[in-house]
């Protein structure tokens, strides 16, 4: 099913709202509470369906200058909002921009994350933009958040991050490839959470503990895995991902389950127990001695960095963890890209070449 075809399913049987959802942070547990689907835009990838990306600086990442184009041009003409996070200047210029030559005439929500450490300033004004939210979709939905209903959902996402980590830490022993593995995780961007949690019991089910990869593991650290064929052409090279740190996929599965009985401070929780990632401002030692820890759990002997052009907050940390994986000694593939619907073919051989490189034991 299309996600259009999806939305339009959701309003009928449910009476369901869609936003559209642009990267990456954001209390979705709110949206799921008040009965609102989210519908995740990364890009969309491929080249710009429309004029609007020209309204764009060329400077900029294609993950904005896409979704200017995919706006403007109409092609999230059916859902009923947009949801700017703050993850980057250039999608705070977005949530500017998109509303006066997007010309939708949609609700437009924005969520500005606080940058940097847990302290209390910034849990006060966490508080004040969760609650901002939450009275904005109150008016948009036409339903009441009670405290029994954001409950609610802040457990069903915990158990989805719970059901999404026992995944991607049985992935050695599965006996799928990465794209289905993939695949199944990245449905949840536009997946009822309900529906989801369902989809990943049944894949645990259906793959049990196998005999193990076979194979090079590697390590990706990049924003979003695109294009999907990226992860068959790792595979078909003779590599698998044995960890990643992909903004749209691990970044966002908190581990650590909320205790506290308020469901306000327990989403608190689950934000600031998220792991380290570029655009929410993390301490680079934070972040680089978390990626480290993921090559060290995995048995990673490669790292591949996979960065969207112009994209700054994933840039600033890209010396950082070069540096690190220097000094171990771990060879490191750096690609970057403009979102493109595949990869070309000399990033194709030089995928093949890094792979048998690894494979043979030489250094980088
Ligand atoms: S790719 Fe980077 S610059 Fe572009 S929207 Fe995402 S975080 Fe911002």
């Amino acid at each position: 099913m299309s996600r259009n075809a999806y939305i339009a399913q959701q309003r009928e049987a449910h009476g369901r709202k869609a936003v559209a959802v642009l990267p990456i942070h954001y209390p979705k547990e709110l949206l799921t509470a008040l009965g609102v689907l989210a519908v995740e835009m990364w890009g969309p990838p491929g080249a710009p369906r429309g004029d609007g990306a020209g309204r764009i600086q060329a400077y900029v990442c294609s993950v904005v200058r896409n979704a200017m184009a995919f706006l403007g041009s109409g092609g999230a003409d059916a859902v009923d909002g947009v949801l700017f996070p703050h993850t980057c200047d250039s999608i705070q210029g977005l949530a500017t921009l998109a509303p006066d030559f997007g010309g939708w005439g949609k609700e437009a929500f924005t969520f500005l994350h606080p940058k940097g450490p847990e302290r209390p300033s910034a849990r006060l004004y966490l508080d004040g933009e969760l609650r901002s939210l939450a009275r904005r979709l109150e008016v948009f939905t036409g339903r009441t958040l009670d405290d029994a209903r954001l409950a609610g959902a802040i457990r069903l996402h915990a158990e989805i991050d719970a059901a999404r980590a026992g995944l991607l830490d049985a992935r050695q022993g599965l006996a799928v490839g990465d794209p289905e593995l993939y695949a199944l995780l990245r449905r949840g961007e536009w997946l009822w959470p309900e529906e989801h949690l369902a989809e990943l019991r049944e894949f645990r089910r259906r793959f049990p503990d196998g005999s193990g990869r076979a194979g090079v593991p590697v390590l990706v650290s990049g924003y979003v895995p695109e294009p999907p064929s990226l992860l068959r052409i790792l595979n078909d090279a003779g590599a698998w991902v044995a960890a990643d740190d992909f903004a749209a996929v691990v970044r966002r599965v908190v581990r650590r389950v909320p205790t506290a009985a308020d469901p306000w401070n327990a989403l608190q929780e689950r934000y600031w127990a998220a792991p380290p990632c570029s655009t929410r401002s993390a301490d680079p030692d934070a972040r680089v001695n978390h990626v480290l820890g993921l090559l060290d759990r995995s048995g990673a002997r490669g790292a591949i960095l996979q960065v969207v052009k112009f994209c700054e907050p994933e840039l600033f940390d890209v010396p950082l963890l070069r540096r690190a994986f220097a000094a171990r000694g771990v060879p490191v593939l750096y690609l970057e890209g403009e979102l493109e619907a595949e990869l070309s073919g000399q990033t194709v051989t030089r995928i093949e070449a890094f792979v048998e490189m690894l494979a043979a034991g030489r250094a980088a």
